[in-house]
């Protein structure tokens, strides 16, 4: 899909949580049906929760140039007021669909019954997609067309005098097809036969339900169906209510975040329960998700529930080709739950996501291997293996501009090591432009790396292109290794390098030294006035009984204090400046340009720890190394004055299986990419 916007590329970090309630965008489907069949009844419907995207917008447009009165009272809130079966006139200019495919064939079946010439276009994208699989039928019912190449728009429709009703069995399942012909029997006498092979999603029979339009459906051979339309029905309600429900398919990336990310629980409201549209749902349940429904009701004569999900221990499962109709839509989002299962999840039939705008299946395996996750793409199929918890994260998705691989990408980040970015997250507006908002409300840590258009937080703030960012703050636990990096960025970059942990080490020095208890407040308060220039380059600093003093004494919040100053002085340093620690992205440098948050698991360093002790000729028990780092996380991160946490906007790298070369690497191809974009 060609896109106007121009890229922005997204980071997604790890949660600790997602918690809260959301009412997701309503159903597109649903609100292109609720518009039109509002102007074919002689009344005024007031829809509630209307999706505005472009799409349906076009389609209120195309419906108000036949004569509809439509009108947007609030956000989501429209008023239509219809003119029955056959009540339009001719408009006088050319509709014009945008981008959507739907729209631009329902309205077609509309106007073929009507005895006036309706124009359409589109744009580039519209212009190249056939439009003879519904133009065949609508022919048949008496209209005629003179389309490009003739097939594609712009075209003309010249619509029936006279119009006939016809009994029509569609070659294959096709919800547009299907609803086209309805629309155009619904101002022609007699009864309109329309016999689908497989069943098509019915929001269109749903909706004609609601409306008391009278379409018998009954079963045909080999679980074929078959639709009766009595033509030219009074449609007549003079004040009808539609609530849309919300869009299953948009829902789907909030129920996966909550699974299989930590101690989450989210409520999504008014989700579309239609068993033709939910597969993705079922699917999980089969993983094992922890996720039931409440409030179960019909809103526009669809099945409508509240949705609650909670993490969930999932575990692999093959997904059968019967049932990818449902959830085709789907197979990103259900690719990263597969992800993060345990065991291996094969899904089936899937020939159709080869031949979407991008080849979406390979989208989501490059995305996927770039993760770290085993990911086998077949003729027709998608295998993934499961990390079974956290995957390793830390890659970079090629986007491809599909909306649904941008966010299901986002999603995995969320439940990844280390944080995963993905090159262009312009394509989420066209249909979910609150996803990054909602997601972020719910707990995500999901930035953006394009300031200007945005204006949201950015973990890379806006640098000039043309150098390095000026104040690099790093985070993370003890020998997590983010002192070689900030001392190799320094080096690379030219920048003042700020070790902040020597700083509470010169306060614990200076108390060990004076044999003083570093619980000791007013002494731990002098020591931290008095430190100098040459209490951190003393030799001693990096002793273990100082590192544990160190870490008693950052406690204390009026050393921290004393300490703060100096350290936002040091930021300001003019060739700009890196600082590590646990609280510089929190607390001492909130703005600095690129924040990191570094971690490694807590064996590896412990290795790290005991290797560098062993290198300094100092012999510790492996064991004890490992307790003292154990307790040492846990002061520095449960401590009441500025803990150890990652900055909301830092990016996550686990430095567990990567050596400091990697590291650093990363870091610089992040820069890089910043810069660029
Ligand atoms: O990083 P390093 O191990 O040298 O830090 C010593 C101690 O100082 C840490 O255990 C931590 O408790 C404390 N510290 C801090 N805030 C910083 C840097 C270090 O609380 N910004």
């Amino acid at each position: 899909m060609p896109h106007p916007l121009t890229p922005e590329p997204l980071l997604s970090g790890a949660v600790t949580s997602l918690r809260g309630e959301v009412s997701v965008p309503g159903d597109k489907s649903i609100s292109h049906r609720a518009l039109i069949l509002g102007s074919q009844n002689v009344g005024q419907t007031v829809i509630h929760g209307l999706l505005e995207g472009e799409d349906v917008l076009g389609t209120a447009a195309a419906l108000r140039a036949l004569g509809t009165s439509i009108t947007r009272e609030a956000s989501g809130e429209w008023r239509v007021q219809g003119v029955g079966t056959g009540g339009f006139s001719e408009p006088n200019g050319v509709l014009d669909m945008g981008n959507s495919g739907t729209g631009v064939r329902l309205m077609m079946g509309l106007v073929a019954t009507h005895p006036f010439t309706t124009f359409f276009t589109g744009d580039g994208s519209l212009r190249g997609r056939p439009m003879r699989r519904v133009m065949g039928p609508l022919e048949e019912m008496g209209a005629r067309f003179v389309a490009r190449r003739n097939d594609y728009l712009p075209l003309a429709v010249i619509g029936a005098d006279m119009p006939m009703p016809i009994r029509y069995t569609l070659p294959v399942a096709s919800a547009q097809v299907k609803t086209a012909i309805l629309l155009a029997g619904l101002n022609t006498p007699g009864e309109t036969t329309i016999t689908e092979p497989e069943r098509s999603r019915d929001h269109t029979e749903r909706m004609f339900a609601h409306y008391g339009i009278p379409l018998r459906v009954e079963d045909g051979d080999k679980g074929a169906r078959v639709l009766t339309l009595t033509g030219q029905p009074e449609v007549h309600h003079p004040h009808i209510e539609i609530h849309v429900p919300g869009d299953p398919s948009s829902a789907a990336f909030l129920a996966v975040a909550a699974l299989i990310t930590p101690d989450s629980k989210v409520i999504l409201r008014n989700v579309c329960m239609n068993p033709l549209r939910t597969g993705l749902y079922d699917t999980l349940r089969e993983m094992g998700a922890d996720m039931w429904l409440e409030n179960e009701r019909e809103n526009a004569g669809e099945p409508v529930a509240d949705l609650v999900v909670r993490s969930s221990k999932l575990k692999g499962v093959d997904v059968p080709a019967e049932r990818a109709p449902s959830m085709i839509d789907e197979y990103p989002i259900l690719s990263v739950a597969a992800a993060c299962a345990k065991g291996v999840t094969t899904m089936r039939g899937l020939k159709e996501l080869k031949v979407k705008e991008s080849n979406r299946l390979a989208a989501i395996a490059d995305g996927l291997i770039a993760n770290g996750i085993s990911a086998e793409m077949g003729d027709d199929s998608l295998t993934v293996t499961g990390c079974k918890g956290k995957p390793q994260g830390g890659g970079v998705v090629k986007t491809h501009l599909d909306h649904r691989i941008a966010m299901s990408f986002l999603v995995l980040g969320m439940a990844s090591k280390e944080t995963v970015r993905v090159d262009d997250g312009s394509a989420i507006a066209t249909s979910f432009p609150e996803f990054i908002s909602i997601m972020n409300r719910l707990g995500a840590n999901i930035t953006s790396l394009a300031p200007a258009r945005t204006g949201r937080s950015t973990a890379i703030a806006s640098a000039p292109a043309s150098r390095a960012p000026m104040v690099i703050a790093i985070d993370g636990p003890a020998a997590s290794g983010k002192g070689t990096l900030a001392r190799r960025l320094a080096e690379h970059f030219d920048l003042s390098y700020l070790d902040t942990g020597s700083l509470y080490r010169a306060v614990g020095l200076r108390l060990v030294y004076a044999d003083k208890d570093p619980n000791d407040k007013k002494a731990a308060i002098e020591a931290a006035c008095a430190i100098d220039d040459e209490d951190l380059s003393n030799p001693r600093l990096r002793q273990e009984r100082v590192g544990e003093a160190a870490s008693i004494v950052s406690a204390i919040p009026e050393v921290r204090a004393i300490l703060l100053d100096f350290q936002r002085e040091f930021a300001k340093r003019p060739g700009g400046a890196v600082l590590d620690g646990r609280d510089i992205g929190t607390v001492v440098c909130p703005d600095a340009d690129l924040k990191l948050y570094i971690t490694a698991d807590l064996d590896a360093r412990a290795d790290r720890r005991h290797r560098e002790l062993e290198g300094q000729g100092i012999t510790v028990v492996h064991e004890s190394v490992l307790t003292d780092l154990q307790e040492r996380d846990e002061r520095d991160s449960k401590r009441k004055f500025a803990p150890l946490k990652p900055a909301p906007d830092a990016i996550h790298i686990d430095t567990t299986n990567l050596s400091a070369q990697a590291v650093f690497e990363k870091v610089l191809g992040i820069i890089e990419a910043t810069k660029a974009a």
